[in-house]
């Protein structure tokens, strides 16, 4: 029940986004950094891992086949 708590924890999972962001940007430009707004700009879809279907980016199961998508494609 602490606010202060809270926002820590909120903080902490926004840099754990923003290094994962990191590492994938490095990944796409070859191993350099500080490509992030480039990716920011190209919204990344999400398909479905059995069907194919376009999911949402937060979407765990499937629309059309109701597969997990702990791990969707991503394209
Ligand atoms: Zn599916």
């Amino acid at each position: 029940m602490s606010d202060i708590l809270e926002r820590q924890r909120q903080q902490e999972d926004m840099q754990k986004n923003d290094a994962v962001l990191d590492a994938f940007s490095m990944l796409v430009s070859g191993g350099r950094s500080g490509y992030k707004s480039v990716i920011e700009k190209k919204p990344m879809l999400f398909f479905c891992k059995s069907c194919k279907n376009q999911i949402g980016k937060a979407q765990k199961f499937c629309d059309e086949c109701g597969a997990n998508n702990d791990e969707p494609i991503i394209g």
